[in-house]
């Protein structure tokens, strides 16, 4: 790969490796070990493997370095780990370098499994975490203190889509010395600037637009090769939670259309986020890319877009956002995003139904907040599908 590619030539060539066949399109190694030649060279792998000398599945697969590779060219990290799932992800970057005594910084507003990490798994070994607003820079300032060892957060939050400074919270991490760990599953990687912004780890799903049509789950730990080698290597081959060389071929040809994909998903959400405001049914709709989004200019200057997601808070509660979901045709029901197909949420009932009411009121999960994943469909024929449901209710 050559260091001037820009990210469209890196997603379809990136990382590309041809067995003696010489195949165009990317080769699906589908075993989960590799035969020495020698009893010697077994011995030899074993103590130092090189870049292209394989082990083990669970270690490396040369389909899953090929995934890994072209995520870490597009991302512009120096290495990267695939996982089996996004929370593999999470809990691999935090807990490969967390231990007891610790103190984690972490932004409130989560992903109720990542708050399941932060909030049930880590105190359980003697890791203190510290919730903050992530959205307010004194928050963190008061929390940080020397011996903070992680700060986390997602650069935009689900599902209320608040967007964090991610090059301010770096600068308060660093000067304590922490590491920046960036959930940045809804600025997707087409958007992200994260490591140049100041982070030190970007984690993915890649269940969510690296896939982008819904077939399988997958994760990556993105950061220095420092970190990736020394830390997260050793944790996830020795626990498991590798991904699946099936998976990693499946999300490398994802990567090859995740620009193209990412960027029609988010024209179609700035369009319906916009046709949709004023609503009389809508009490809210929330998307960084309107005026209105309290960090609007912050979103514009880290992402250079609001991204595929936003969120309508309907008038009516619970019952309202029910009507809505029942009387929707071309949108879907579901709990995934990013995918192909529109898919709409009702958080505080399924992704979010673990959080206790104060906790959903404090993160602005009311009952009438529906998420909205915005697909590959005709933007006109969502329009009509939406305000149809909307007019109905
Ligand atoms: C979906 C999601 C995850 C978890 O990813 P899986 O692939 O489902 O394990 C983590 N963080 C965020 C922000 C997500 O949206």
């Amino acid at each position: 790969m050559k260091d001037n590619w820009k990210p469209r030539t890196r997603l379809v060539h990136g990382g590309t490796r041809r067995s003696q066949y010489n195949e165009v399109s990317e080769a699906m190694f589908l075993t989960q070990g590799f035969v020495y030649d020698t009893a010697e060279q077994a011995e030899a792998r074993f103590l130092q493997s090189g870049p292209d000398e394989f082990i083990y599945a669970r270690y490396g697969n040369p389909t899953v370095a090929m995934f890994e590779e072209r995520v870490a060219a597009l991302e512009g990290a120096e290495d990267a780990f695939a996982t089996a799932s996004g929370m593999a992800a999470v809990n691999g970057a935090l807990v490969s370098m967390l231990r007891a005594g610790d103190h984690v910084v972490a932004a409130q507003a989560l992903f109720g499994s990542c708050l399941y990490i932060l909030e049930e798994i880590l105190p359980r070994y003697g890791v203190e975490v510290t919730f903050v607003d992530g959205t307010d820079l004194d928050q963190w300032r008061a929390a940080v203190r020397p011996g903070t060892k992680v700060c986390f957060y997602e650069s935009v939050s689900n599902p209320t889509l608040e967007v964090i400074d991610i090059a301010g919270v770096s600068e308060i991490a660093h000067r304590a010395g922490a590491t920046v760990v960036v959930d940045n599953v809804f600025a997707t990687p087409v958007y992200s600037n994260a490591i140049a912004q100041g982070a030190d780890v970007v984690v993915y799903s890649a269940t969510k637009h690296i896939d982008g049509q819904g077939r399988v789950l997958g994760g990556v730990i993105l950061g220095t090769q420092e970190f990736i080698r020394k830390t997260v290597e050793p944790y996830m081959k020795h626990t498991g939670g590798s991904m699946s060389p099936f998976n990693a071929w499946v999300l490398l040809k994802g990567l090859e259309t995740i620009d193209l994909r990412v960027r029609a998903q988010a024209a179609t959400a700035q369009a319906l986020a916009e046709r949709l405001q004023g609503h009389d049914a809508l009490a809210r709709v929330m998307y960084p890319g309107l005026a209105d989004h309290p960090q609007h200019t912050l979103a514009q200057a880290q992402m250079g877009s609001g991204g595929t997601v936003l969120a309508l808070d309907l008038k009516g509660g619970q019952a309202a956002a029910f009507k809505f979901l029942n009387a929707l045709h071309i949108v879907v029901i579901s709990n995934n995003l990013g995918d192909a197909k529109s898919i709409a949420t009702h958080p505080a009932t399924t992704t979010h139904q673990r959080l206790s009411d104060v906790q959903k009121t404090q993160l602005g999960i009311t009952p009438g907040l529906v998420r909205l994943s915005c697909g590959l469909e005709d933007t006109d024929d969502l329009l009509a599908d939406i305000q149809g449901a909307l007019d109905s209710i």
